[in-house]
């Protein structure tokens, strides 16, 4: 039982794209209510319930409460873009860095769908400066964003960053809803590939 449908995203991302297997550490971020939390502590195996594959880490931040669940860490009450924030990941990671960071955060939506979709890119991007600290080599990104003007611009951040960036929308993801995520993968930490065409 998923504490939301948006488990869905996630598993159908992650049956196709396989970014979650047993082992990795992954960082859940705008975890409330849990349901990507959920999905990803199964697939990392985080409880260890397969005895015969490596145990994961999950650790999920959110502004809201979270409330709790078996084999995941909640930093709840937490506000990604605020460096206090960052310290307090740093210090419930298992390991040095994580492997991925998930990200389905949304901020309060206005009804002004170019505001709350520059809200949203702003927020992918703050993601980008966090991984610099915590996001470790060949790491993954899944973020969320709604899709407007200023896409673009954040595509060209995670392309400099990543060398697989591709573009994703879940079939589980209503048509009219205008969400779509980015899949980055193999990061190469502040190294920036340039672009021959
Ligand atoms: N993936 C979640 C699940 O499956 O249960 C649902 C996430 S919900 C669509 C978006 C969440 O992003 C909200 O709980 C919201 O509080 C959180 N959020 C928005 N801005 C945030 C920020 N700056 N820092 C942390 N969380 C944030």
């Amino acid at each position: 039982n998923y504490r939301c449908r948006s488990a869905f995203k996630l598993l159908e991302i992650d049956d196709k794209h396989k970014v979650l297997h047993p082992g990795l550490s992954v960082i859940d971020c705008g975890a409330a209510p849990g349901a990507w939390s959920q999905v990803a502590v199964q697939r990392v195996n985080a409880l260890g319930t397969d005895p015969n594959a490596p145990v994961g880490f999950v650790l999920g931040v959110d502004l809201l409460h979270i409330s709790p669940l078996e084999g995941a860490v909640f930093l709840p009450n937490a506000d990604i873009t605020d460096p206090v924030t960052l310290k307090k990941i740093q210090e419930l990671l298992p390991t040095e860095r994580a492997d991925v960071i998930l990200s389905d955060m949304a901020p309060n939506a206005t009804g002004i769908r170019e505001l709350d979709h520059q809200k949203l890119i702003n927020l992918c991007l703050s993601l980008l400066d966090l991984s610099q600290s915590i996001l470790r080599p060949r790491g993954t990104i899944l973020c969320k964003f709604w899709d407007g003007r200023e896409a673009h611009l954040l595509q060209n951040r995670l392309t400099e960053h990543f060398q697989d960036v591709r573009t994703i929308k879940p079939q589980s993801s209503r048509k009219e809803s205008a969400e779509i995520y980015y899949l980055a993968k193999l990061y190469n930490h502040g190294v920036k590939h340039q672009k021959h065409r």
